[in-house]
């Protein structure tokens, strides 16, 4: 069976950046589970999807066009310490939901300094270059209750 659209795929994969630093990997866990074509993985690595079958090896190379998308510095603004109420310890790195304009967005704290916060509200692989080792595992059938709630369900998917 090949992967295409409605069709789940499991994957392992190993993602590096430029420098060849690991960023993330199923290595050692289940593999990743997905719908294909309903925006489940990021639309660069989905792409080259398409039409693999179990068993298959290939590297990707993703822009982050098609990744998490460029860099944007408007993201990154200095805020008051004193909208951080009730956290003790403020640490670079430490990451928050915070409420805007667009809903919730995930920052994270970039830069402590007397009583200003720098938050980045960029996702952490904005503007990266992406590359990915990726080993088909499985293809199979979605099911119906899958295709309903648009993920995957078991192992390496939902849990619900
Ligand atoms: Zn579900």
């Amino acid at each position: 069976m090949k992967i295409e659209d409605r069709k789940v795929a499991s994957i392992h994969y190993t993602l590096k950046d430029d420098a060849g630093t690991v960023l993330d990997s199923s290595d050692g866990g289940d593999p990743l589970a997905y719908i294909h074509g309903m925006g489940n993985l990021i639309p660069g690595l989905e792409s080259q999807l398409l039409g693999r079958s179990a068993g298959e090896r290939l590297s990707v190379t993703v822009p982050p066009a098609e990744a998490y998308g460029e860099f944007d510095p408007d993201q990154v603004v200095e805020v008051s310490r004193s909208q951080f109420e009730g956290v003790a310890e403020l640490a670079v790195g430490m990451q928050f939901t915070a409420s805007g304009p667009d809903g919730h967005q995930m920052v994270t704290v970039t830069k402590v300094e007397n009583d200003m916060v720098t938050i980045d509200g960029n996702h952490p692989l904005a503007g990266k270059t992406l590359h990915f080792e990726v080993t088909v595992m499985e293809v199979r059938e979605a099911t119906p209750d899958e295709l309903s709630h648009g993920h995957v369900h078991g192992p390496g998917g939902h849990h619900h």
